[in-house]
C-alpha cells in the first residue's frame, strides 16, 4: 500500500525537491541550540535579536496538535539583473534563495492535498531552517555554513511546515559537514570581509556581506568596495564552492529595472508612490521588504 510518505516523494518529485520528517519533540533541541551559540559568545545578542527573533519553537494556535515538521529542499537558480542609469547599462544578481513566495506556495498545495486527503492538516513553520535541515540530514554544513543538498549545492530553499500526521520516521541527527570541505577552503580565501573561520562551522555572521546588505545602515568602512556582487546578499563564497559547479549555469529570466525605476529607488521615494511596475517587481521577486536598502546597494555597484 503508497503511504503518505511515497505519495509525498511523488508530489515533491515535480518540483525536483527532496524532504525529510522529524518530531516536533526536537523543538526544544533546535531552540537550545541556537541560545548556545549566543550563551557561548558564537553570535552576538543583537544578531541574535535580528535574525533569530522571529522564529517560533511552537506549532501555531491552528495546529495545537502537531506531531511532525517536514522540511523540504527545493533547487532555485541564479536571478540575473540589469538596471540603467545615467545612460549605462549595469549587470548584477539576485541570488537563488530569495525567491520563495510561489515555491512555498507549491510546497503547501501539495501537503495540503496529500495529508488533507487523509485527514490531516498542515501550516507554516517558522523555524531555523539551515540547522533543522542539516540536524534532519536533509543537507550538509559547508565550511562557508551554507546548508548543501544532494543535487542541488548551496542554491536550495528550504521550507518547513507542521502537520498533526505523525510520520513513522523521525530523521533527526547529528549535524554533518561536507567531506569536500575537509581539504578545502576556497570559499574562506574568496570571502570579502574574512567572517568564515576555520576553527568552527558558523561563520562570524555580523561581518558577513549579506548581513549588512539586508540591514540598514552604511557599509563598514573596512568592507573593500568592490566586494558588492548581488543587488541584495553576496555570492561569491557560493560562486566558488566546487560543489556548485554543476548549478552556476541555470538561471531564471533576467530581472530588469529601467532608468525611471533605478531615479525613484535611489530617491527613496516613499513606498506609496513608487511606479506600480516598480511595486509589482518588488513583490513579484521577494524583495519589497528590501526596498530601502536598495538605494544604498545599487549606488556601491554603481562605484565600482
Ligand atoms: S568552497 Fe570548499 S570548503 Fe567551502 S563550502 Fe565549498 S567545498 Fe566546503
Ligand atoms: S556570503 Fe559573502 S561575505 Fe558572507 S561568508 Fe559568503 S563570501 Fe563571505
Amino acid at each position: 500500500m503508497e503511504t503518505i510518505t511515497d505519495m509525498l516523494q511523488s508530489e515533491f518529485v515535480t518540483l525536483h525537491a527532496k524532504f525529510k520528517t522529524v518530531s516536533i519533540i526536537h523543538l526544544k533541541d533546535l531552540q537550545t541550540e541556537l541560545s548556545t551559540w549566543q550563551r557561548d559568545g558564537l553570535i552576538t545578542k543583537k544578531f541574535y535579536e535580528q535574525n533569530y527573533g522571529q522564529f517560533l519553537f511552537h506549532p501555531p494556535e491552528t495546529l495545537q496538535n502537531a506531531h511532525s515538521i517536514i522540511i523540504i529542499g527545493i533547487p532555485q537558480k541564479i536571478t540575473p539583473v540589469e538596471f540603467f542609469y545615467n545612460g549605462k547599462r549595469y549587470q548584477t544578481i539576485l541570488p537563488p534563495t530569495y525567491i520563495f513566495s510561489e515555491i512555498r506556495t507549491a510546497c503547501k498545495e501539495i501537503l495540503s492535498k496529500v495529508l488533507g486527503k487523509n485527514g490531516h492538516s498542515v501550516d507554516r513553520a517558522i523555524l531555523p531552517l539551515k540547522l533543522l535541515a542539516v540536524k534532519s540530514g536533509l543537507g550538509k554544513y559547508g565550511k562557508n555554513n551554507l546548508c548543501y543538498v544532494e543535487g542541488m549545492g548551496s542554491f536550495t530553499r528550504l521550507e518547513a511546515f507542521y502537520t498533526d500526521y505523525e510520520f513513522p520516521i523521525d530523521d533527526w541527527s547529528e549535524k554533518k559537514i561536507m567531506d569536500s570541505c575537509k581539504n578545502c577552503s576556497l570559499c574562506q580565501n574568496t570571502c570579502p570581509t574574512h567572517c568564515i573561520p576555520s576553527e568552527r562551522i558558523l561563520i562570524h555572521a555580523d561581518q558577513c556581506l549579506t548581513y549588512f546588505n539586508e540591514n540598514e545602515g552604511d557599509f563598514p568602512s573596512w568592507v573593500p568596495a568592490q566586494s558588492h556582487n548581488a543587488i541584495i546578499g553576496c555570492l561569491h563564497c557560493q560562486n566558488i564552492c566546487p560543489q556548485n559547479k554543476k548549478y552556476l549555469e541555470f538561471t531564471r529570466k533576467t530581472l530588469t529595472f529601467t532608468e525611471e525605476e533605478i531615479s525613484v529607488i535611489l530617491r527613496k521615494t516613499p513606498r506609496e508612490h513608487i511606479p506600480q511596475t516598480l511595486a509589482k517587481k518588488l513583490v513579484d521577486f521577494n524583495i519589497n521588504e528590501d526596498y530601502l536598502q536598495l538605494q544604498r546597494n545599487l549606488s556601491v555597484l554603481m562605484k565600482e
